[in-house]
């Protein structure tokens, strides 16, 4: 039963393009009508109709402790009686900089502000001024929120659409941006060889997340660190999904490159929007008004996203990510096991990357070419299933910590059956032994 949700979609196309906030939410790639989520408590979500559906989208990897967490809840109802946005200063806005300096130890010092789309945006600029120079390299298939200049070529909504994603930016706006194809040290080297004295930064997702999920090959980040410092640029990790979620100090932690900046986002901020930059004291300080190089926001720091962003990291001990780890990887082992060789699974810390049709996917080229349609096919089947996936092979699948044993069975069993409902009329591209 959807009655409800299509009625409510119904009625929010009707004050809404697209009936949706944000394009990843609509169902374009997979079709049918998005369920409209009333309540959400640990891993499952309550649609408008009553149903329970098993989540794997977790607010897109913020809800990482799973949804309602009463720790979170607590916080932000305490905070809430008390003033939602002072709009001046207020102590929880260092304790949460404190916490994320502790566990990421290349940032010394971060500004919060309210989406991963402003930290890139931010960053990047931090990166022009420091370096007096304009170019910045970004990877095909990588997304870093949709300012003018970053959208070229990028992962998840435009990549899921298929569309060009630059309509309405300026040809001025991306006169600076390189594009480069992701997982390629020798392009990346190619690019400093010819346009090194004008390369500001490098801008990448070390584990990728928006074109599924795609893990860097051994030496591209470690490349990517060298040229970068020996020509003079800055290295940015885009970490805005991957921070505080692949291990306590991210991707930059887990992969041993430590880069110049970071931006954050989404388990930062508790489930409260949220972004943020950091790294170096001495690049930082550039920052108005310590420093010259402008960037301001009248929500940035809010109090209840404080709140949310503190209790959440408190929860988040070595402990807990020995568990998101252990049900990630069960739930990818699990997943290999019902695929064969038809897809490739991968899995980095809490997060999965099914694609299917596929043996192996290093860059754009091999997200495109997994079997989109059937991927759909399978969403729906898992959906009947009480299992919501993201709705577009592009995307990663999330563990939160209330995704538990029996979760993680329920999502295997699901695709078990999905699977072989869909063998039934086998139609995807042979796979040629699947090695990811
Ligand atoms: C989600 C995401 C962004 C954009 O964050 P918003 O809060 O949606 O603006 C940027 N970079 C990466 C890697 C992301 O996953």
């Amino acid at each position: 039963m959807i009655e409800r949700s299509q009625q409510l979609h119904d009625r929010a196309r009707r004050s809404m393009p697209g009936g949706v906030s944000s394009p990843v939410r609509a169902f374009d790639a997979v079709g049918g009508t998005p369920r409209h989520i009333v309540s959400a408590r640990g891993a499952y979500l309550t649609d408008a109709d009553g149903n329970r559906l098993l989540d794997f989208v977790g607010g897109w990897g913020a809800a990482i402790l799973g949804h309602g967490h009463h720790a979170v809840a607590l916080a932000v109802r305490e905070q809430a009686r008390i003033g939602t946005a002072y709009g001046v200063c207020t102590p929880r806005e260092a304790e949460l900089a404190e916490r994320a300096r502790e566990r990421v130890p290349a940032v010394e010092m971060l500004r919060f502000v309210n989406s991963g789309t402003e930290a890139v945006m931010s960053g990047v600029r931090l990166a022009r001024a420091a370096t007096g120079r304009d170019v910045v390299i970004k990877f095909e298939g990588n997304y870093h929120g949709h300012a003018d200049g970053l959208l070229g070529s990028a992962g998840s909504g435009p990549l899921t659409l298929g569309v060009s994603a630059l309509h309405g930016v300026p040809e001025s706006a991306t006169r600076s941006t390189l594009v480069l194809p992701y997982n390629n040290a020798d392009a990346l080297a190619e690019a400093f060889e010819r346009y090194g004295e004008q390369i500001a930064a490098v801008l990448v997702e070390p584990i990728a997340g928006n074109m599924g999920l795609v893990l860097p090959r051994a030496g591209f980040l470690e490349s990517a660190r060298a040229l970068t410092r020996r020509h003079g640029a800055l290295l940015v990790f885009d970490e805005v999904m991957t921070g505080f979620r692949v291990e306590r100090g991210g991707a930059q932690v887990r992969r041993g490159v430590t880069p110049d900046l970071t931006t954050f986002g989404k388990v930062l901020g508790g489930g409260l929007p949220i972004g943020a930059y950091g790294g170096r004291r001495g690049l930082m300080e550039q920052i108005a008004p310590a420093g010259d190089v402008y960037q301001v926001g009248t929500a940035s720091g809010n109090p209840l996203t404080m709140a949310a962003g503190i209790a959440t990291h408190d929860r988040l001990d070595a402990r807990a990510y020995e568990r998101l780890e252990r049900h990630a990887a069960r739930a990818a082992e699990g997943l290999r096991r019902v695929f064969g060789e038809s897809a490739c699974v991968s899995h980095a810390g809490a997060r999965l990357g099914v694609a299917v049709g596929v043996a192996s996917v290093r860059d754009r080229a091999g997200a495109r070419a997994a079997d989109h349609a059937l991927y759909a096919r399978f969403f729906h089947e898992m959906l009947e299933r009480g299992v919501h996936l993201p709705p577009s092979g592009y995307e990663a699948w999330f563990v939160s910590l209330a995704h538990e044993r029996a979760e993680i069975d329920h999502l295997l069993s699901a695709a078990e059956e999905s699977w072989s409902a869909l063998s039934a009329s086998r139609v995807w591209k042979e796979a040629r032994g699947a090695s990811c």
